[in-house]
C-alpha cells in the first residue's frame, strides 16, 4: 500500500504551509485575545485565503473552483490548524457546504449564486443544523417524528416561510449564506419532511442572535440565527420538497480529523524544539528518557491517525454518505489530539500553560474538536458498532468471517 502523496498534492500542501507562516501565525496569537467575537473575525486572513484560492478550493472545476478531492482537503486542513483552528474551522464549513453547490445546485442557482462565491473575498458560507432542543438527535437515524429541526419551512405559493432558532453555528453572523436545514412536513420523520435552504444574510427575518465566546478556536465564531417570518424564494430550496435525505451530500468526517491532526502537529513540533534546547541536570531535556517517551508518544498518535485519514479519504465509501473510516479517523484523531496536546503542556513544565508559549492555544483549540465534524464521538461511536463487523469498508481482517477468538464454539 503506498502512501506516497501525488506531486499535485504535496505542492499543495507547500502553498498552504507558506500561506500558514505569511498570513496565520503571526496574527492568530493576538487576535484570538480579543474579547468580542465578532470584532476578531479574521477578515484579512480570509481575504488572503480567497486570494490563494482556498474559499472556493472545493469547487469543482467546471463552476471554476480547485476542484480539490478529499485528501487535498484533509492536507489543507491539517496545515491550516496547525497554524490556527479557528480559520480552519471556517475553510471546513466552507468546504463542506460547497458540496451543495456541486451535487445539489440547479444550473439556475448555480447562475445565481457562484459568480458572488468566485468573485467575493468575504463571501463565507455557513450550515445550520443544530437547535437548541436537538443536536446528538440530528446525527442519529432517529425515525421519531420529534427528532430532527423543528424551524419550520411553510411553502406559500412561490416562497417559503421560515421560523424557528437554529444554535452553535460555524460563521454565524460572518456569513454571506447560510445553507438551512428545515422541515416541510413536520408530521414524518426528519428523513422524509426536511429540506435544504439557502438564506442570504440580509433576509428580512433572519438575525444573528447570541454570538458564543469560547474556549478554542476563538477565530471562529458559533453563533444563533433567529428565524422570524423570513422569507425566501422558492428558487432558494436546494432539492426536492421534502427531499433532504435523498440529497447524498458527502461530507467525511475524516476531515475534521484532519484538523485534529494539524493542532497535534503543531503542539508536538513546539514540544520537540523546546526538549531540544531547555538544558535540565546539564543536558536537553529530550536526552531524560521520560520525556524522550512522551515525545515518541506523541508521535505514534500522529502517524497512526494521519495513516486513519490519508486511507479514509482514499477509500470509496459504498456504505452511504459518512464513511465509517472517516469516523474512526475523526474519534481517533480527536481523542489523540486531547492527550498530545496535553503532553505537550507537559514537556514544557511551567511555562507550558503560560501565554508566553503556543502549547496552551493549541491545547485549547484540540477540546473543541469532540463534538462538531458530523457528530459527537459518542455518537460516531454508536454508528461505527453499528456496521461492524461486516462493512465492506473494513479491513478484511476485522471482518467477521476472518475472526476467530480463543474458546469461540467451532
Ligand atoms: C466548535 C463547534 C462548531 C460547531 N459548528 C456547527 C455548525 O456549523 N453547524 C451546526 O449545525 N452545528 C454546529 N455545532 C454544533 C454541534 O454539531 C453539536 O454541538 C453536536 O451535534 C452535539 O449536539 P449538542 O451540543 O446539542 O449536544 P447533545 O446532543 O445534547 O449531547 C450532549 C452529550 O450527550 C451525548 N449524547 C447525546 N445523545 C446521545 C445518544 N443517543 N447516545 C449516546 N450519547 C448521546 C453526546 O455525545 C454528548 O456527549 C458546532 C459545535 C461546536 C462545539
Amino acid at each position: 500500500m503506498d502512501l506516497t502523496l501525488p506531486q499535485g498534492h504535496v505542492e499543495l500542501r507547500e502553498r498552504v504551509r507558506a500561506f500558514v507562516e505569511r498570513e496565520v501565525r503571526p496574527k492568530a496569537t493576538e487576535r484570538e485575545k480579543r474579547r468580542d467575537p465578532l470584532a476578531r473575525f479574521p477578515w484579512d486572513i480570509v481575504e488572503a485565503a480567497a486570494a490563494e484560492g482556498l474559499l472556493t478550493l472545493t469547487l469543482r472545476t467546471e463552476h471554476g473552483g480547485g476542484g480539490a478531492d478529499e485528501l487535498a482537503q484533509a492536507l489543507v486542513l491539517e496545515e491550516l490548524s496547525a497554524g490556527d483552528m479557528g480559520i480552519a474551522q471556517v475553510l471546513r464549513a466552507q468546504f463542506v457546504y460547497t458540496e451543495l453547490f456541486n451535487v445539489v445546485a440547479t444550473d439556475a442557482q448555480r447562475a445565481r449564486f457562484l459568480p458572488e462565491l468566485l468573485e467575493n473575498p468575504r463571501c463565507v458560507l455557513a450550515g445550520a443544523m443544530t437547535e437548541p432542543e436537538t443536536g446528538s438527535d440530528h446525527s442519529l437515524p432517529y425515525d421519531g417524528v420529534e427528532g430532527g429541526p423543528h424551524t419550520t419551512a411553510v411553502r406559500e405559493g412561490d416562497r417559503y416561510r421560515l421560523n424557528g432558532r437554529k444554535t452553535l453555528i460555524t460563521s454565524g453572523g460572518v456569513a454571506r449564506y447560510y445553507f438551512i436545514w428545515a422541515r416541510t412536513d413536520p408530521s414524518v420523520a426528519p428523513r422524509q419532511g426536511t429540506s435544504w435552504f439557502l438564506v442570504p444574510h440580509d433576509t428580512p427575518g433572519l438575525r444573528v442572535g447570541h454570538v458564543y465566546d469560547k474556549l478554542g478556536q476563538r477565530l471562529a465564531t458559533n453563533a444563533e440565527l433567529i428565524f422570524e417570518d423570513c422569507v425566501i424564494p422558492a428558487g432558494n430550496r436546494f432539492g426536492a420538497h421534502d427531499g433532504a435525505a435523498s440529497l447524498g451530500i458527502h461530507s467525511n468526517p475524516a476531515l475534521g480529523a484532519a484538523q485534529a491532526i494539524g493542532v497535534a502537529r503543531g503542539a508536538y513540533e513546539a514540544a520537540l524544539a523546546r526538549a531540544r534546547w531547555r538544558v535540565q541536570g546539564g543536558r536537553p531535556i529530550i536526552e531524560h528518557p521520560q520525556v524522550a517517551a512522551l515525545l515518541a508518544e506523541m508521535a505514534i498518535g500522529l502517524e497512526a491517525a494521519r495513516t486513519l485519514v490519508w486511507r479514509s479519504c482514499t477509500t470509496p465509501d459504498p456504505g452511504g454518505m459518512v464513511s465509517l473510516l472517516g469516523m474512526m479517523a475523526k474519534v481517533h484523531a480527536t481523542e489523540m489530539a486531547a492527550e498530545v496536546t496535553r503532553r505537550a503542556i507537559q514537556v514544557f513544565g511551567g511555562y507550558g500553560v503560560t501565554e508566553e508559549y503556543p502549547v496552551e492555544k493549541f491545547f485549547r483549540d484540540a477540546a473543541t474538536l469532540f463534538h462538531p465534524a458530523a457528530a459527537t464521538n459518542q455518537v460516531m461511536l454508536q454508528k461505527i458498532a453499528a456496521r461492524l463487523p461486516d462493512d465492506e469498508t473494513l479491513s478484511p481482517h476485522l471482518r467477521a468471517a476472518s475472526c476467530r477468538y480463543v474458546g469461540e464454539p467451532a
